[in-house]
């Protein structure tokens, strides 16, 4: 818990969020700003600030993401349809938040990368 970290008080509890999956390790919320009309942040419970922190010992959480995020694919109807999962890292991506997160998107049609 970093108590200066938005997402950690989200994990916690003690900000409210609209939530879509839970396990003892990872929680996925609705994006309060969505930008698709599927838009789910998924983060770790404990604090990995981005994906250059991860290492050997970390770094399976985020293959325990994707399987969280297959399943709120299927759950939100968009696992046929498409998605898109981002983890926006450091300045040149826009990352706002310094608690690691994917994005999935879905619900309409996306352009090209970049
Ligand atoms: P980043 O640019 O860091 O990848 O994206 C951070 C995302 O977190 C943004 O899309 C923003 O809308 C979302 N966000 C920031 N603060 C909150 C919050 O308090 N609650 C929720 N549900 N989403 C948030
Ligand atoms: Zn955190």
């Amino acid at each position: 818990m970093n108590d200066d970290c938005i997402f950690c008080k989200i994990a916690a509890g003690d900000i409210p969020a609209d939530k879509v999956y839970e396990d003892e390790e990872i929680l996925a919320f609705k994006d309060v700003n969505p930008v698709a009309p599927v838009h789910v942040l998924f983060v770790p419970k404990d604090h990995i600030a981005g994906v250059n922190d991860l290492n050997e010992r970390t770094a399976a959480i985020v293959g325990k993401i994707f399987l969280a995020a297959q399943k709120v694919a299927a759950e939100l109807g968009v696992a046929d349809s498409g998605y898109r999962i981002i983890a926006n890292t450091n300045r040149d991506a826009g990352q706002e938040v310094f608690h690691i997160h994917l994005h999935l998107l879905g619900g309409r049609r996306m352009g090209a990368m970049g």
